[in-house]
């Protein structure tokens, strides 16, 4: 067996998509992914499902007996002749061991890569506008290990020195030192007032920044409760102008929202919400299964060419769609010139995934607007439509559209099924007060997700739900649930726009 390889590679500072392009490339290329608590696991999305995934905890204290295994782990893995991905946060190099990670592939006779990534620190001063150079006030930044700091004796710090150096200090791991690193820099001539500021969790919507003179900075994030992961940052850059924070002026920031729908949507949906500096908490209400085996669809699939109009309802419902037509050695020229509609712009989105554009979109994204809006526009009378649905999706649009004249089959193509989710955490969250939005996008995620929490439990807190349309929103309402809001297009940015308006107008 041929040896494999390691690529040391810089997750970034937490935020999933600032990983680099060679970054995400890498990680998809790997056998094996070594990650530690410093790289958000958000970002296993990027490296193949059966990819082998270590997860090596590495906590202050138990120091180097870890890393001692980490590098056991990495070195066996590449002898096996796999391809190793070792996940590191910020940038690889940057306070994180890397010279004896390095020595012992060296040794081994592995052969590697470094892939850079984006430090804590350049992240955390574009995150929140504090700058730490500026022609004003900065000409030079120093990036500091608060490790250092613990005892003074055996200190590699030049406390003196950093006292009077003119441009920015910046600490990383210096939470648990942190009274001490003002003290020695106050003892050694900083003067006492200078700006300081404290920035946690940088990139991720749990981020926070607290700004304090130096000889207090110490004793506010202990009343604030601001822990690790954190950056100290020291001089006149802490007193960077406000109005360059845009990050946490985001309309949806700090905000956790509960994401109801099967694990593959939920996917999909937490980009969304990130963007809009929300927190997306993924609850998997809903199991996908596709139908594409039944004779019913089969026959439906051997007389395709001859329905003048086939509709899709939803995204699962174009996925299942064209999985069965890959394995059954077809492609999108299944449909001839049949036309094809969509509910919606995301199922329509979906369709053009795969080449295809929907000859006919509805206004307003419902099925009874489709039936409608279809019935007006084309004439349906006499004309063979094959929906392509869900097994739970209601009869209406079937009785628009058979009422109007045409002949209608009503394939089922996929269904769902409740997801048992581990609920435990969710609960717990709900009882702490830190979710503050639930989402439905479809009926059965509701029942799905009221199967596994109690109706009570929503109705004794102070969260918010959003539902995706009118039918959703109705089911709620048969479980005693009232939304919140509904959102006007009834899509997925439909959703949080409604909750975005919702957030305003408190
Ligand atoms: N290699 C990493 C640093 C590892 S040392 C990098 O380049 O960023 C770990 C320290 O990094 C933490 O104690 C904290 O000071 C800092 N850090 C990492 N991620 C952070 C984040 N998202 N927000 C604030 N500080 C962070």
């Amino acid at each position: 067996m041929g040896k494999g390889f390691v690529y040391l590679v810089g997750a970034g500072p937490g935020r999933a998509d600032l990983i680099t392009v060679r970054g995400a490339e890498v990680l998809k290329a790997a056998d094996c992914v070594i990650y530690d608590k410093l790289a958000n696991p958000a970002l296993l999305q990027y490296a193949r499902r059966d990819a082998e995934m270590i997860h090596v905890p590495k906590r202050i204290g138990k120091g180097s007996c870890t890393q001692d295994q980490i590098n056991q782990v990495l070195v066996e893995k590449a002898l096996n002749g796999k391809t190793v991905v070792r996940l590191k946060g910020g940038d690889p190099c940057m306070f994180g061991r890397v010279a004896e990670e390095l020595a012992v592939l060296i040794e081994a006779g592995v052969g590697f890569e470094i892939v850079p990534g984006v430090t804590a620190a350049v992240a955390a001063s574009s995150y929140t506008g504090i700058l730490l150079t500026d022609r004003e006030y900065s000409s030079q930044v120093t990036f500091i290990t608060g490790r250092e700091a613990a005892g003074k004796d055996q200190s590699n710090i030049d406390w003196q020195v950093l006292a009077n150096f003119p441009g920015t200090i910046v600490f990383y791991m210096g939470m648990g030192t942190l009274e001490s690193i003002a003290r020695w820099l106050i003892e050694n001539g900083k003067p006492a007032d200078t700006p300081a500021a404290v920035i946690a969790n940088a990139t991720f919507p749990t981020q926070r920044v607290l700004r304090a003179p130096l000889e207090r900075i110490s004793a506010e994030c202990k009343k604030q409760e601001i822990g690790p992961p954190a950056l100290v940052v020291i001089g006149d850059a802490a007193n960077s102008d406000a109005r360059f924070d845009w990050f946490m002026k985001k309309s949806l920031f700090g905000k956790s929202i509960v994401m109801t729908r099967d694990a593959a949507g939920n996917e999909d949906f937490a980009p969304k919400i990130v963007s809009r500096g929300g927190h997306p908490v993924p609850f998997a209400t809903i199991r996908i299964h596709p139908l594409t085996d039944s004779n019913e669809f089969l026959r439906a699939l051997a007389n395709f060419s001859r329905y003048d109009w086939i509709v899709f309802t939803s995204r699962n419902g174009v996925a299942s769609f064209f999985e069965a037509l890959r394995v059954l050695g077809k492609d999108a020229r299944a449909f001839g010139s049949s036309k094809i509609a969509a509910i919606g712009s995301q199922t329509a989105a979906k369709l053009a995934d795969f080449g295809i554009t929907a000859d006919f979109v509805p206004e307003v994204f419902t099925g009874r607007e489709l039936g409608n809006q279809l019935i007006r526009s084309a004439n349906v009378r006499g004309k063979k439509i094959l929906l392509l649905r869900s097994l739970l999706a209601s009869s209406e649009l079937v009785e628009l559209l058979a009422g109007a004249g045409a002949e209608v089959d009503n394939v089922a193509i996929y269904t769902a099924t409740t997801e048992k989710s581990d609920s435990s955490p969710l609960v717990e969250a709900i009882n702490e007060g830190s979710i503050n939005w639930l989402t439905f996008a479809s009926p059965s995620s509701v029942d799905g997700f009221f199967e596994q929490i109690d109706v009570d439990l929503i109705h004794s807190s102070d969260i918010k739900v959003a539902s995706i349309g009118p039918v959703t929103s109705e089911r709620l309402k048969q479980l005693g649930v009232t939304a919140d809001v509904t959102a006007k297009e009834h899509t997925l940015d439909g959703l949080l726009d409604a909750i975005e308006e919702c957030e305003k107008s408190r």
